[in-house]
């Protein structure tokens, strides 16, 4: 009997690999094609955990494995339905204003319309974002300044720390001690609004602003080094908490995307 060798070499292994188990137990079958949606990474990923699933999408060789996993990350499921929602909220919100045969109407419905299986897709929210900042609709204006403090807070949150190393705590309080209100010692000033301000109000600023950080080094590095950047006493200076919220990130927009020495 004649064996082809290639054949051979391609016998499947006698039982189903995990992955292939788990994505048999998905609820749609139907949906699950060569390149699965991020949808479907996401419910993989939890269930198996993120490298796994990366070495097996890695595989398909249709995908970079490292990205679609971690803006899966940035965005979670309940954010893609959330952007869903606002964007349907949008629309019938122009209706109203009379804003529906507008061309920027029908390209957010059908955005709209196709925002599902790759509904995490980074260039899903990058046709968003491209659609809405500085559109002369205010409904669209609206839904960019929400969408970008999604983004801001996702990418931000999962990528930098929430507090300060102890030696950038040191340095805030050394700065409040030396810049004393003479007159009030639970005050001290802020070189912003050239203002006293109580001293728990005084925050950290960052001069290169994060969001910066990000798009040029952040997101193609790992965690350690973003951590050490964010405590860096070189890069801070010293504002009131209103002073440093009016500044925000300098109007600089959050990458989606990673780069291949990104490390989560
Ligand atoms: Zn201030």
């Amino acid at each position: 009997m004649y064996h082809d060798p290639i054949s051979k070499q391609q016998a499947p292994s006698s039982s189903p690999s995990i992955l292939t188990r788990a994505i048999q137990r998905q609820p749609d079958p139907a949906k699950i094609t060569a390149i699965p949606s991020s949808r479907h990474i996401l419910q993989l990923s939890a269930q198996l955990g993120n490298q796994q699933v990366g070495k097996w999408l890695a595989k398909q060789g249709t995908l970079q494995a490292k990205p679609v996993i971690q803006r899966a990350r940035f965005l979670s499921e309940g954010n893609a339905n959330s952007i869903s929602e606002r964007i349907l909220h949008t629309l019938s919100l122009m209706e109203e204003d009379g804003d529906a045969d507008s061309q920027q109407y029908e390209q957010l419905e059908e955005i709209y319309n196709n925002f599902d299986a790759g509904s995490l897709a980074t260039e899903t929210i990058e046709e968003i974002r491209a659609l809405t900042h500085g559109s002369m609709f205010d409904r669209l204006d609206d839904l960019d300044t929400w969408m970008e403090s999604l983004i801001t807070g996702n990418v931000r949150s999962s990528n930098y720390p929430s507090s300060y190393s102890t030696a950038a705590q040191q340095a805030l309080t050394t700065y409040k001690n030396n810049h004393q209100n003479p007159m009030d010692a639970s005050e001290c000033l802020c070189p912003n609004c050239n203002t006293y301000v109580a001293k728990t109000d005084m925050t950290i600023d960052h001069v290169i602003p994060v969001a910066t950080h990000w798009n040029t080094i952040g997101r193609n590095t790992d965690r350690a080094t973003r951590h050490t950047w964010y405590s860096d006493v070189n890069n801070h200076e010293y504002c009131c908490r209103s002073c440093n919220s009016s500044m925000g990130s300098g109007g600089v927009r959050y990458s989606m995307s990673v780069g291949p020495n990104y490390r989560g």
